[in-house]
């Protein structure tokens, strides 16, 4: 299912309230923002330039405060970005505002000081719902308080959203999937999976380089965030993010040491998906011949075809055909397919 999105003027804030820095974690590589408080001038002259590029076509915009500990910040420093990013909202050219933060930062003191601002959305770094893991990672946090903070943002109607990452220190495919069904028991409005990557100036670096931690491969992690996007789509969770932003950074290699980074990250999980469709559809069918036709939703034809046609080779070695079809169909959800051969 399509839901519509809202158009992001993302302001990133690299470590801002953070209480220390957790393994995996260097904001700065992240997001490519090197940390420097924003004046008033720079941060609306930073929305104003982010309201250029809205199209026409979409209705919802938020100011979205992303890469740190928002509720970690100074109250003053908490007030200042609210009440900046309402002048927006005042003038009619932003909907609402969002940000990212602890779970350990939510209580009822910290929602009285945000109640009269117009935020809509939060997004809670929950990260595993393991204890062990979130020990090891150094998050200082445990699984029972994104528990406490997510049915407290339920009762003050905030639209909730979950971050979780793969292949921590100490996590492991039946650890990943026990947290994926933890956060559909808190049924969340929408999540993020993120894959670990070994970040040049976070501690991690310093294990990965003495061999005290081995990332998951590429591969691995794709099918482990499959499975967990196929659990949360069942849920009727939307998963609007995997796997980290494309960044010039990332891309550079400067800061990115090793771990299952992949600028279509996303992509490859989609296309998992629709060869794992198609396989299940041929082994099922009976006629036998050396052609198949599969038709798809437009909007998923690359990802049948899957990154430079990966999926077309496989399925034609693996079910032994000369030739595949793939049939552009707006008739066909967008998740499906239908085979004829
Ligand atoms: S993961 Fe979040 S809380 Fe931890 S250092 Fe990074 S931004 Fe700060």
């Amino acid at each position: 299912m399509t839901r519509s999105r809202p158009f992001i003027i993302p302001v990133f804030l690299p470590h801002a309230g953070c209480p220390h820095q957790c393994v995996f974690c260097d904001q700065t590589s992240i997001t490519g923002v090197h940390r420097k408080r924003l004046s008033k001038a720079q941060l609306r002259a930073l929305i104003d330039r982010f309201l250029k590029y809205k199209g026409p076509r979409r209705k919802q915009v938020q100011i979205a405060y992303f890469g740190g500990n928002f509720l970690g910040l100074h109250r003053e420093d908490i007030r200042f970005l609210l009440e900046e990013a309402t002048q927006f909202v005042r003038q009619g050219r932003v909907d609402s505002i969002r940000f990212s933060t602890r779970p350990d930062t939510i209580d009822e003191e910290q929602l009285d000081l945000i109640r009269n601002f117009p935020i809509a959305t939060v997004e809670l770094g929950v990260q595993s719902m393991d204890d062990q893991i979130l020990a090891m990672a150094r998050r200082g946090h445990d699984c029972a308080a994104t528990i406490r903070a997510v049915h407290l943002l339920r009762d003050r109607n905030y639209q909730i959203g979950l971050q979780i990452m793969i292949g921590l220190p100490g996590d492991d495919p039946s650890r990943s999937l026990q947290t994926g069904r933890r956060i559909v028991d808190l049924q969340p409005d929408f999540v993020r999976i993120y894959p670990t990557v070994v970040l040049a100036n976070s501690l991690l670096a310093q294990w990965y380089r003495k061999g005290d931690y081995i990332p998951l491969a590429l591969a691995t992690c794709v099918s482990l965030v499959k499975n967990l996007y196929l659990m949360f789509q069942k849920a009727d969770i939307q998963v609007i993010r995997m796997g980290l932003q494309a960044s010039e950074d990332l891309e550079g290699g400067s800061t990115l040491l090793a771990g299952p980074y992949h600028p279509a990250f996303g992509h490859l999980v989609h296309s998992e998906i629709f060869f794992d469709l198609a396989v299940l559809a041929l082994k099922s069918t009976n006629v036998l011949g050396d052609q198949a036709v599969i038709s798809v939703h437009p909007g998923s034809v690359s990802k049948m075809r899957g990154l430079k046609n990966e999926n077309i080779r496989k399925i034609k070695q693996q079910f032994h055909l000369k030739s595949i079809v793939i049939i552009a169909d707006s008739a066909i959800a967008e998740d499906n397919l239908i085979l004829s051969r």
